[in-house]
Formats: C-alpha cells, structure tokens, sequence
C-alpha cells in the first residue's frame, strides 16, 4: 500500500486556537476538550455535517482556519445542547458552534450559506407569524423554492421519499396547516416584541 502524498496547496494557521481561545464565546473552555468523542457520538445532525465537533476542535488546534471556517458544522447544528449535557469536561460545545458561525459570517468565510440561512429563517418565521405554529412543509416549500425555482424542483424531489414516510407514520400530517388557538393573543405578543426590538435598535 502506498502512503498518499501530503497536500501541499493547505496553508495551516497555528495561531488560530489561541484566536478561538480568546475570541470565540466559550472558547476558552475548548482546551479543556480531550477528544473523547462523546459529542460526536451524542450529535443527532452528525451525518449531516463535514466533522463532529471533536474533529472540528482537533481541526482548530491543527490551525486548519479555512477548514473550519468553511465547514457546514456550523450551520448545521440545531442547537440541541445534547453535546453540551454529555461532555464530561463541561466544554460549551453549542456556543462554541454558534460564535463560529457568526464569526465566520463577519469574516466574509460564509456570505452564501449566511443568505441561505436568512431565507429559511424567513420562511420559518413567515409560518410562525401566519399560523402561530411552523409547518413543516410549508416552511420547506417556501424556503426550497426561494432557491429558485429549478433548486426547488430539485431539493423537493431529494426529499420526496422522506416527506412520504413522515406521512405515512403520522409525523407529518395533510390537509390545512394547524392553527394556533389564540391568534389575537399571539399577534400581541408579536406586536410587543417588535415594539421592544424597536426600542432596543433606536438606542
Ligand atoms: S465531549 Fe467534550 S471532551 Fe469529549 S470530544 Fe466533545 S468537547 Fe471534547
Ligand atoms: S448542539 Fe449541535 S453539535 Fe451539539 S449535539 Fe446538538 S446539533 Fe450536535
């Protein structure tokens, strides 16, 4: 078997885990990782990421920045906290996700998966605001076809299989959306956040 030759197009940064350390909301607690991999094992999103969060803490104190900054774990984590209960070193793995992402979006690594993002977040709080509840299909559909129409086609047929066994098993149901019972309450309160927001930005 032969060894495979080193990439040398990687350029590595080792002065980035002292930057996360001191710049990124709880990275301070990540040398206390000793990679036992629990949270990757706990991360119910880990198929859907580039590395688990043990990989990625690795990947910053091997100084791999582009790497890192680039990587889809940012984005993909649902902020379970699972991660966070099970580390045995009390690493604040979610924060540590979260910073990185914005921190990512701030230094220009994320600018396309950050619009993205702000159009699912759209789509979501569209549902939310409509129906007092998220509907799950729904908020997909806006959110896909936001995309553009083709990627809508495209991103709804991927998924077509999945959203059938969801039905099929009563996780996902047909017919009008779900109604929230107190709408007029729910408006309410809708309206005194974005008074409060309102507040908050004008100061
Ligand atoms: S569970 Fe905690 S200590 Fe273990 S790899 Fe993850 S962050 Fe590191
Ligand atoms: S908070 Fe994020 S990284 Fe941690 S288990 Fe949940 S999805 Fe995975």
């Amino acid at each position: 078997m032969t060894t495979p030759a080193p990439d040398t197009t990687k350029t590595y940064d080792l002065s980035f885990a002292k930057w996360v350390y001191d710049n990124v909301n709880g990275g301070d607690k990540m040398a206390l990782c000793m990679q036992c991999g629990v949270c990757s094992g706990s991360c119910p999103i880990g198929v859907q990421m580039d590395y688990g969060p043990r990989k990625l803490f690795q990947m910053i104190r091997a100084g791999m920045k582009e790497d890192v900054m680039t990587s889809n774990t940012l984005w993909n984590c649902t902020s379970c906290y699972r991660c966070v209960v099970r580390c045995p070193r009390g690493v604040p793995v979610t924060y540590i996700l979260q910073d990185l992402a914005a921190k990512a979006v701030e230094m220009g690594y994320a600018s396309a998966q950050a619009t993205e993002n702000a159009k699912f977040a759209k789509s979501f709080w569209w549902s939310a605001r409509t129906w007092g509840r998220t509907d799950e299909r729904l908020v997909t559909a806006l959110y896909y076809f936001s995309l553009g129409f083709g990627e809508g086609i495209k991103r709804g047929l991927a998924n077509l299989k999945i959203a059938l066994g969801m039905v099929k098993t009563g996780r996902m149901h047909i017919g009008m959306p779900h109604k929230v019972k107190d709408a007029k309450g729910l408006k309410a309160i809708l309206a005194k956040a974005a008074e409060i927001e309102e507040r908050g930005s004008g100061s």
